[in-house]
């Protein structure tokens, strides 16, 4: 197979590749060169030689480097310049670059090719010293600290002791000498950590170089990175085989005041924004604008620089836009006034702002509403929904001071100083606000456990606010005013100190950071978003319910688009203090009578429960699930609370422990619950379908269209729903014989698909039921085995082991799980052709499992209120 990919004027090899084999930045670079954009020249190694690096045991492939040789012959050929020369030296950067995107986790060199001797002929050639020695210790530093490992911390103080030498602060005031004595001092440190002297071969150094972003593909970050994203949802990032390398010819943002380095996006990737955003520094080479050394400059101020510069940066901006159809994330370095164009790739954005970049898009004529449709990752639209801070809370809020509005949204939490710290505690249950001064690759699993990510330093671009950005979690950076004590464990911002039992408050919207708690409201769910939501429900087939037990979740839920209830869990209503005692007097009953007289007490407070859902949701169907959990739950398990119930149900405390250790089953979700209770306890579904139907009849009489269809769980065999199905019937006729009423009612009577011997025989179940409902929660479990409750002790293991690809009760294993419900579908509708299916597990509102559901022909999905908008999204992305 070819390893190597030539761009540049010469030829460009990967023009229309593919990703998976050349790395996201390597076929935009080749992309980027054939549109004509000015692209320093130079050549991709691919993946699959990572791949092969691996295999072998970490060798790099026979002829390699001998098609390298060919590639680098090339490019000193474009150029006029030579690798290793002593009067004007070729420079690469060798980059990292993989088929998904992984800001800031893997590692790039820059200035490789220079020795002494190429030092002072780049000097000579440039006739700049200063850019010379400049640019030689970034490599011994990168290179030390990337290729060898040593730590940037022994670098950092050779260089401060030149900086106080000279006098100076800043990094660009050092002069010439310094940085001729900057190298010396460099060199000493990389013999001192390594035992050998820095490598003057400038073919051995882009060996080593290469070898080394292979080897940061599997470092520690970057696997932690893959492993977050990868349980974010983005299975993509599980199927890469490795990263590409990039070696480029290096062009100079450091030769002076005529030069400078950027980054930016096509669009504000926070508001979404038709508006270039982004930063700049003078006098400075890649990675300073990221690493937070100087604050950089908006690139609005750009054109005050450099008018021409920056005008060629509005018209690339376009070119891209329009041969991408799509917001953009660049780098761009400007050498004496010459603008080169170093990366681009599709803009990582929040929620808000990919809803707003897709709508302005179909306005601009670049995408279709279709493509609008498509291009929203459903979850995100999570980020639409993000609550903000109340106005009133905010505007008396005490503000202790303001940093960069890094990634939006309200988060409230306590301060934790370290990423290990806040992993910590947020598994203790806290929510925890990462105070850093800035964040590294290494913070990433403490930045995924808080609520908020606070920085110090570092600006819009930094790995904080990129990270946070594309999780969607609020972060303020470059907070200068905060400073941050990470051994004491304080923070002091205006003379004012917090600790770690200090709450605090961040709006990433405005960047403003808040003492003490500040109440957060709900999101507005107009324009934009309306408008995308609107395109997607004409695309998509399936319904969107939702599971809700409460008039006020039904009303949200309907607010969000859901168009009827999946899931309504009827044993939730029974907790409430004034209900549960008459409950529990219903577990305590010796006999019928006894249990009869306690259910007809719950029966109003169910019939008002009912008669409110109805409500709220006219109009549209409401599947209400009959009693589900086994009793014992129900009852109190400590010796005082079950004192206290005895007390009000004056009984002896001891008759209540006989009760529940009678009840007591050794493996309760397998146990005496859903139509399991109806059989032997009739007299419980007798009063829940009561309430139904008389709240049924009152909404009839005031003309509300109440839809109820009535759930009965757990079926496993055709006969418990037979019998209970005609059990439900005669309680029908006997509520509507007792109320007098003749109207038509219309009720559906169906039963939820749990256990996996009746989707094997769904068509016997098919016979007495007028739907069906999957409960995917307890259909994975019984399909794996694996206690819902207790997975918790292995499945990360299984998920870090690969033995299943993500939680099976996050996402639907459809290759196994989703077996059962495809013959439960196919097998229901071979007797009952108008068979109604939907899904109502937690899966209903994830978009690869409501992908699943739609292929195999379900009705509907039924989720979360919060998840209905994601539902109806990914239903449209399913259909198309
Ligand atoms: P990352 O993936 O971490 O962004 P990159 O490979 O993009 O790493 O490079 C890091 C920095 O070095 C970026 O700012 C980039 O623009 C800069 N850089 C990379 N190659 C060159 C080059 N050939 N000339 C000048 N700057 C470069
Ligand atoms: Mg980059
Ligand atoms: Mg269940």
């Amino acid at each position: 197979d070819k390893m190597v990919y030539y761009f540049g004027k010469t030829k460009t090899e990967g023009k229309g590749g593919s990703k998976a084999i050349l790395g996201g930045k390597g076929l935009n670079l080749a992309e980027m060169t054939s549109i004509g954009l000015p692209v320093p020249p130079g050549f991709t190694i691919t993946t699959e030689v990572c791949d092969g690096y691996y295999k072998a045991g970490k060798k790099l492939p026979k002829g390699l480097m001998d098609e390298i040789q060919d590639a680098v012959k090339i490019l000193e050929k474009e150029l006029g310049k030579n690798f290793g020369d002593n009067e004007n030296p070729l420079l690469v950067s060798v980059r990292s670059g993989a088929a998904v995107s992984m800001p800031g986790m893997m590692n790039t060199i820059l200035n490789l090719g220079l020795n002494d001797e190429a030092t002072e002929g780049l000097a000579k050639a440039t006739k700049n010293e200063r850019f010379a020695y400049d640019a030689y210790r970034r490599l011994i530093n990168m290179y030390g600290d990337v290729v060898m490992g040593l730590h940037h911390e022994q670098f950092e103080a050779a260089f401060d002791k030149v900086k106080k030498k000279h006098n100076v602060t800043e990094d660009t005031e050092v002069p010439a000498e310094g940085l001729r004595e900057l190298c010396e001092a460099y060199k000493a440190v990389y013999k001192k950590g390594t035992g050998e002297d820095f490598p003057q071969d400038p073919i051995k150094q882009l060996q080593l170089a290469i070898e080394a972003v292979f080897g940061s593909w599997n470092a520690d970050r970057a696997i932690s990175y893959r492993r977050i994203e990868s349980a974010k949802g983005n299975t993509e990032i599980n199927n890469l085989i490795g990263t590409a390398v990039n070696v480029q010819a290096m062009v100079y943002g450091n030769m002076g005041d005529d030069s400078g380095t950027g980054v930016g996006f096509t669009r504000d990737p926070n508001t979404g924004q038709n508006k270039f955003y982004g930063e700049f520094l003078i006098n400075a080479q890649g990675e300073d604008v990221v690493a937070g050394i100087r604050t950089p400059q908006p690139v609005a101020q750009m054109a005050k620089w450099d008018k021409a510069a920056h005008k060629e940066l509005m018209e690339i901006k376009k070119k891209l836009e329009d041969h991408y159809t799509d917001m953009q994330d660049i780098e761009f370095t400007i050498e004496r006034g010459k603008l080169f164009m170093l990366q681009t790739r599709n803009g990582k954005r929040n929620g808000i702002a990919a809803v707003k970049i897709a709508c302005d898009m179909v306005k601009e004529g670049l995408i279709t509403e279709k493509e609008a449709v498509l291009r929203v990752p459903a979850s995100d639209l999570t980020h639409c929904l993000l609550p903000s801070f109340k106005p009133t809370a905010r505007n008396a809020a005490d503000v202790l001071c303001r940093g960069l509005n890094a990634s939006p949204g309200a988060a409230v939490g306590k301060l934790a100083f370290t990423a290990p710290e806040a992993r910590e505690r947020f598994e203790a249950g806290e929510d925890v606000i990462l105070v850093r001064r800035e964040t590294s690759p290494e913070d990433v699993e403490g930045m995924s456990a808080a609520v908020g990510i606070l920085t110090s330093t570092g600006g819009a671009t930094s790995h904080a606010a990129v990270v946070a950005r594309g999780w969607g979690k609020c972060c303020v950076a470059g907070a200068s005013e905060v400073e941050i004590n990470e051994k004491g464990k304080t923070i002091t911002v205006g003379g004012r100190k917090f600790t770690a039992k200090d709450t605090i408050s961040l709006d990433g919207t405005t960047g403003e950071v808040m003492a003490g708690e500040v109440e957060t409201q709900e999101p507005k769910l107009s324009g934009d978003f309306a408008k995308l939501m609107e395109w997607a429900d004409q695309y998509r087939r399936l319904s969107i319910r939702t599971n809700a037990d409460s008039p006020a979740d039904s009303k949200r839920a309907r607010d969000f688009g859901a168009e009827g209830i999946g899931l309504c869990r009827t044993e939730h209503m029974f907790f409430e203090a004034d209900r549960i005692i008459h409950m529990r007097a219903m577990i305590l009953a010796e006999d019928e009578d006894a249990r009869r007289a306690a259910l007809k007490k719950l029966l109003p407070f169910q019939r008002k429960d009912f008669e409110g859902i109805f409500k709220a949701m006219k109009g549209c169907p409401v599947t209400i699930r009959l009693l589900d959990p086994p009793l014992h739950e129900f009852l109190p398990h400590e010796a005082a609370a079950q004192k206290q119930m005895a007390e009000e149900l004056g009984v002896k405390p001891a008759e209540i422990k006989k009760r529940g250790e009678a009840l007591h089953e050794s493996n309760p979700m397998l146990g005496h619950r859903g139509c399991r209770l109806s059989v032997t306890y009739p007299e419980i579904l007798e009063m829940q379908v009561q309430a139904i139907v008389e709240a049924a009849i009152s909404c009839a009489k005031k003309k509300i269209d109440a839809q109820p269809e009535i759930m009965i769980p757990l079926v496993g065999t055709a006969a418990e729903l037979r019998i209970l199905r005609e059990k439900v019937e005669e309680t029908i006729e006997a509520t509507k014989t007792a109320k007098k009423f003749e109207g038509e009612l219309n009720i559906l009577i169906g039963t939820m698909i749990e256990i996996p011997r009746a989707c094997l025989t769904a068509d016997e179940v098919a016979e007495y039921a007028d739907f069906f409902s999957f409960g995917t929660n307890d259909l994975t479990q019984m399909t794996f085995g694996y206690s819902r409750d207790d997975v918790g002790g292995f499945l990360p293991d299984y998920i870090e082991a690969k033995i299943v690809p993500v939680d099976p009760f996050q996402s639907l294993d459809t290759s196994g799980v989703g077996q059962l419900v495809e013959m439960g579908v196919t097998k229901g509708r071979s007797i009952k052709k108008k068979l109604k299916v939907g899904i109502c597990g937690e899966h209903g509102g994830d978009p690869a499992s409501i992908e699943f559901c739609n292929s195999v022909g379900l009705d509907y999905v039924s989720c979360s209120p919060f998840r209905v908008p994601i539902a109806r999204l990914a239903a449209a992305q399913a259909a198309l």
